[in-house]
């Protein structure tokens, strides 16, 4: 297994038998986020870039059997944030330090592709030196154009899980993998740094599915990866389907950073909320970007994509400075700046927009 875990840190590449048996294997974990954390060392030092996540929109036309925002939840309560509030989000995160502002939110109609530019042109007027993430499902290439040209720097859209009939059993006819990964390779092409990801023990997934993933991955490239394990909601079908555990989820963010050394990794919500240190361990197995959420603290727990997810009803400065000394006990270094992707390999890093 060490033989293993030395050729991925070497070759960031592995036969698929070879994955396998890491991705079964509990026996070799410290091993596996020790070499990780050499390699997120080696790229990004000991920096944890901060994002500050403004989760602006409860509503979603779509029916994703997982989500606890999916259409069919008559229970849940709903709500969105205006331009202004939005904007008071930003202001407010700026003041505690962040260079970076994700806008996550179901698919809600209600917001013309007109509203989202005119949002996203406000936060670039005001915030020049800061970055711009989207996170708000699928749209056609040219909405996706409208946005970027709007001054939007990065789209996180996780793939959710790369084979075609797995995604089918985790989501309604209308929706298809295919349609997804045409998503992110127009968002690649338009220029966007873009975040894919998977959820780690969802229904129906076994080893050829996370195998899948990895592949699809290494196709896209993308710059962002986001994996968090999949948590059930009580209002959903899947109700009664078992948590993904602690252990596999790390040991797949641990593999994703050894196969994928320049990407920018989110130790999520969702690993915090299968375990109280679950983010600090996610740190130590190769993750090295947090996302704190900025989201007024009366809306947060509407905001439900499972059970329990963690959203303490602090002010955003108090877990700020909580979150920040939290990475500092595990050795880390918040860093407040953009934090763009680093590439190696003689490629130049990407310009920040707006930065000659
Ligand atoms: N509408 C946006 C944002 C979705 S919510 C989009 O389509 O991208 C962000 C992520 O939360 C999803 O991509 C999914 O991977 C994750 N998520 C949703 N429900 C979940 C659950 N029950 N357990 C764990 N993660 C979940």
């Amino acid at each position: 297994m060490t033989d293993i875990i030395k050729k991925l840190e070497v070759s960031c590449d592995a036969s698929d038998e070879e994955l396998k048996s890491l991705i079964d294997s509990e026996s070799c974990d410290t091993a596996l986020y020790e070499a990780a954390d050499r390699v997120r060392r080696a790229n990004y030092g000991t920096d944890v870039y901060m994002r500050g996540l403004i989760e602006f929109t409860s509503y979603c036309k779509n029916d994703c059997f997982y989500c606890g925002l999916r259409r069919s939840n008559r229970s849940a309560v709903r709500y969105r944030l205006e331009k202004s509030d939005i904007l008071g989000c930003a202001r407010a995160g700026y003041g505690l330090g962040f260079r970076t502002f994700v806008l996550q939110g179901g698919e809600d109609m209600h917001y013309t592709d007109d509203m989202i530019c005119d949002i996203v042109s406000a936060l670039k007027a005001e915030f020049p030196e800061c970055a711009v993430t989207l996170s708000i499902g699928e749209k056609s290439r040219e909405s996706y154009q409208s946005y970027y040209d709007a001054g939007a720097d990065r789209y996180l859209l996780r793939h959710e899980t790369a084979d075609n009939a797995h995604y089918s059993k985790l989501h309604p006819d209308t929706l298809s993998a295919e349609n997804r990964k045409r998503c992110l390779y127009d968002l690649k092409e338009i220029g966007y740094q873009v975040g894919a990801g998977f959820m780690v023990g969802s229904p129906y997934q076994t080893v050829n599915e996370l195998i899948a993933d990895l592949r699809f991955m290494q196709k896209l490239e993308p710059d962002m990866i986001g994996i968090g394990p999949f948590i059930p909601h009580r209002d959903t079908p899947f109700r009664d389907m078992p948590a993904g555990t602690l252990g596999l989820t790390l040991r797949m963010l641990a593999i994703t950073r050894l196969m994928f050394p320049y990407a920018l990794i989110p130790a999520t919500t969702a690993l915090g909320t299968i375990s109280p240190d679950g983010r600090e361990r996610g740190l130590r197995a190769g993750a090295n970007v947090i996302m704190p959420n900025l989201s007024p603290a009366d809306v947060r727990k509407y905001y439900e994509l499972y059970n329990n997810k963690i959203c303490s009803g602090d002010e955003a400065a108090e877990s700020v400075l909580i979150m920040g000394r939290r990475i500092k006990d595990c050795g880390y270094t918040p860093v407040s700046a953009r934090g763009d992707v680093r590439r190696g390999g003689g490629e130049p890093p990407l310009a920040p927009r707006g930065v000659s």
